[in-house]
C-alpha cells in the first residue's frame, strides 16, 4: 500500500489490532441471530511524511451504509467547547452579518447554532440525513454531501467562499486526505481562516490510546504532517493550540500560502517538541504495539480477578473506543456483564463483537455493581459527576488508559 499523502509504499506498522467489526454496527435483537462482518485493523506509518493511517482492505465503502448517527448535541462537555469556540472565532476575526461560516460535518448543528445566534451567515456541510435534518429544524442550511476539491471548487464557482472554515473532528476521519485539503483550499476566501480539530498523534503514543483507532478514523496526525498536507495545497498553519478535548488534541489555524498573517512563534514550539518526543523517528512507533498489549493484558486480568472474587463488574459508554478496547482483548459479557449509556438511540442495542447488551444509566441502580469501566476515558469526570450514585452502594470508577486506575 502507498501513503495517502506522499505516495510513498509504506512499510512499517505502527498497530496491528487484529480483525474488528466496525466501532459504530451496534446490533439490534435480529442481528445477533446473523453473521456479523469483521474487517482487518491495522495501522501503518509513512517513514517519508510521517502519516499514520489504516490500511487499505477490501469493500472499505461498506463500513459507511451504518444506520447509527452520533449526535453531537448529546455531549453536555462538547456543547461547551463548541460555544466558547464561536465566540473567541466572532470576536478573533470580527465575524459580522457580511461574512460567512462554513462547518463541514456540521452534525445537528451543535456548533453553527452559536454564530446564528449571533446573526452571522452559515452553511453546514453534512452527508447523514438525521443529523443534517436535526440542523435544519433549528434554522441552519445544510448540504447534504461529502466535502472534498469538487464541493469546495463548486462554492468558489457559485461566490459562496467563507471567511471561516472549521471542521472539528472530522480531518482525521477523510478517507482521501488530500483531496479534501484541496477543498478547504478552494472553499476559502482570500484572507480566511481555516480551523481544525483532531487528536494529537503525541498524545495517543504518549498515553498508549490505542483504543481511539478504529476504521472510520483513517489518519492519526501530528502538527509535522498536517503543515506538509497544507503545503502541498497551497494553504499554511499559522497558529496551534493544544486543547484537552478527546485525550489531548490540536487546533490548527489555516490560511492561504501567500496571507499576509505571519506564523506564530507556537507553531515552530510545536514542531521542536514532535520532533523531541520521537514523531519523525521509526522506532518510536515500533514500540507502540508492546504497550497497547500491556493495557489489554491489565484489563483483562483484572475481569478475570473480580469474577474469580464474586464481585459484579459494568462498563458506562457505548463509545467507539469502549468497542475498539473489548474487541482486541476478546471481552465477551462472561467477563463484562453490561454497558449503560444514556443514548437512547443504543440502549436496548448489543455492542459489535463482544455483543454485551447496552442498557440505561438506571440499570446500575438495580444491578449495583462493584467496579463500573469508564470506557470513554476522556469524559471521566463528567461520567463520575452525573453517576456519583454508584458511590453509594461503594461502587468503584474504573479506566485502563494508559494504565489501570480506580477513581
Ligand atoms: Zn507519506
Amino acid at each position: 500500500m502507498k501513503c495517502r499523502h506522499c505516495g510513498t509504499l509504506l512499510s512499517h506498522t505502527f498497530c496491528d489490532l487484529g480483525f474488528a467489526p466496525p466501532s459504530n454496527a451496534y446490533l439490534s435483537t435480529e442481528d445477533l441471530v446473523r453473521p456479523e462482518k469483521y474487517y482487518p485493523l491495522k495501522i501503518r506509518v509513512c517513514d517519508q511524511c510521517w502519516l499514520v493511517q489504516t490500511e487499505d482492505y477490501a469493500q472499505v465503502n461498506e463500513l459507511f451504509c451504518n444506520e447509527y448517527a452520533y449526535f453531537s448535541s448529546t455531549s453536555t462537555g462538547w456543547l461547551a467547547h463548541a460555544a466558547q469556540y464561536a465566540q473567541t472565532m466572532i470576536s478573533q476575526l470580527g465575524l459580522t452579518k457580511a461574512s460567512r461560516v462554513i462547518e463541514v460535518a456540521s452534525n445537528d448543528g451543535y456548533l453553527l447554532k452559536n454564530f446564528i445566534s449571533s446573526g452571522i451567515p452559515c452553511v453546514g456541510i453534512e452527508p447523514t440525513a438525521s443529523t443534517a435534518e436535526a440542523a435544519e429544524k433549528i434554522g441552519i442550511p445544510v448540504l447534504r454531501e461529502f466535502f472534498g476539491e469538487s464541493l469546495g471548487k463548486r462554492l468558489m464557482a457559485q461566490g459562496n467562499q467563507a471567511d471561516l472554515i472549521t471542521g472539528n473532528n472530522v480531518y482525521a476521519h477523510v478517507p482521501d486526505i488530500n483531496d479534501f485539503t484541496r477543498g478547504l483550499k478552494a472553499a476559502l476566501k482570500p484572507g480566511g481562516v481555516i480551523t481544525l480539530e483532531f487528536p494529537h498523534l503525541m498524545r495517543l503514543i504518549e498515553q498508549t490510546q490505542f483504543d481511539t483507532v478504529y476504521h472510520e478514523h483513517f489518519s492519526y496526525l501530528s502538527l509535522h504532517t498536517v503543515g506538509r498536507i497544507f503545503r502541498a495545497a497551497d494553504l499554511r498553519v499559522f497558529d496551534v493550540l493544544e486543547l484537552p478535548t478527546h485525550g489531548g488534541s490540536l487546533r490548527v489555524f489555516g490560511c492561504h500560502a501567500g496571507d499576509t498573517r505571519e506564523t506564530t512563534p507556537a507553531v515552530d514550539a510545536m514542531l521542536l517538541k514532535e520532533t523531541e518526543v520521537g514523531l519523525r523517528t521509526i522506532t518510536t512507533y515500533h514500540g507502540f504495539q508492546m504497550r497497547a498489549n500491556r493495557v489489554k493484558d491489565e484489563l483483562l486480568s483484572f475481569l478475570i480477578e473480580q469474577k474469580r472474587a464474586g464481585k459484579k463488574v459494568a462498563a458506562y459508554g457505548a463509545a467507539a473506543k469502549g468497542n475498539t478496547l473489548l474487541n482486541y482483548a476478546g471481552v465477551k459479557p462472561d467477563l463484562l456483564s453490561f454497558v449503560c449509556d444514556a443514548a437512547v438511540s443504543k440502549q436496548g442495542k448489543f455492542m459489535p463483537g463482544s455483543h454485551i447488551p447496552i442498557l440505561t444509566p438506571q440499570a446500575m441502580l438495580e444491578h449495583r455493581p462493584d467496579f463500573v469501566v469508564i470506557l470513554p476515558w476522556n469524559l471521566s469526570e463528567e461520567v463520575i459527576k452525573v453517576n456519583s450514585f454508584v458511590l453509594d452502594w461503594g461502587g468503584k470508577f474504573v479506566t485502563f488508559v494508559p494504565e489501570l486506575r480506580i477513581h
